[in-house]
């Protein structure tokens, strides 16, 4: 059985990669492939995004495609960057910037007020149309400067209360166990192993 995942994104592929560990289900991402079609990704939810990417994709290559999309809510900013997490910085932002412009809008916010989640949505879409979806969330609070040098995106700034350690700060196979992508990854491999893939 072999599920391709609709990212280009290697920070991503390597999580997810290590997640599936064990599932036996060959994994390929979108960098194995030359062709591929133009996805926009503009929906309003993650759900939204997650299933029009995996259909693309699914309808494109015509096989079975896991997609995942992701992002970050800031409560105090009324779920900003949300679906624009990415790109809350502008087009083609990098981690640095975004995670700066974050950091630049919490200034005046005090440490008990910056609670934010991650949520993750993700779709498996299969040759025909079928498809499932599994989402995830995982809560903590946007800190004042960045702090490890693990993960990716605004993983140095988002800190676990339950470890006191920012994502960044923690090692992957614990960051895998606990986070949105990691329990949504959970949820889809219990899916999977009750048999319920056709
Ligand atoms: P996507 O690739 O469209 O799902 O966008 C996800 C964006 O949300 C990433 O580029 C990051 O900025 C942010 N994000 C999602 N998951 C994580 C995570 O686990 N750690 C840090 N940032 C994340």
């Amino acid at each position: 059985m072999r599920i391709v995942l609709a990212t280009k994104n290697e920070g991503k592929v390597r999580e997810i990669a290590q997640m599936m560990e064990g599932a036996g289900i060959e994994m390929l991402s979108l960098n194995h492939f030359a062709a591929l079609p133009e996805i926009v990704e503009d929906g309003t939810t993650y759900l939204e995004n997650a299933l029009k990417k995996a259909r693309t994709v699914s309808e494109f290559l015509g096989e079975t495609v896991l997609a995942d999309d992701s992002g970050l809510q800031v409560d105090a900013l009324g779920g900003e960057p949300g679906v624009y997490s990415a790109r809350y910085a502008g087009e083609g932002a990098t981690d640095e910037e975004n995670n700066a412009k974050l950091l630049a809008k919490l200034k005046e916010v005090p440490g008990e007020t910056r609670t934010a989640s991650f949520f993750c949505a993700l779709v498996l879409y299969q040759p025909g149309g079928l498809y499932h979806c599994f989402e995830a969330d995982w809560r903590g609070r946007i800190i004042d400067e960045g702090r490890g040098a693990n993960g990716f995106g605004y993983d140095p700034i988002f800190l676990d209360p339950n470890f006191n350690r920012t994502a960044a700060e923690l090692p992957p196979e614990i960051k895998n166990k606990v986070s949105h992508r990691g329990q949504a990854f959970a949820k889809f491999k219990d899916w999977l192993a009750a048999g319920r893939l056709g």
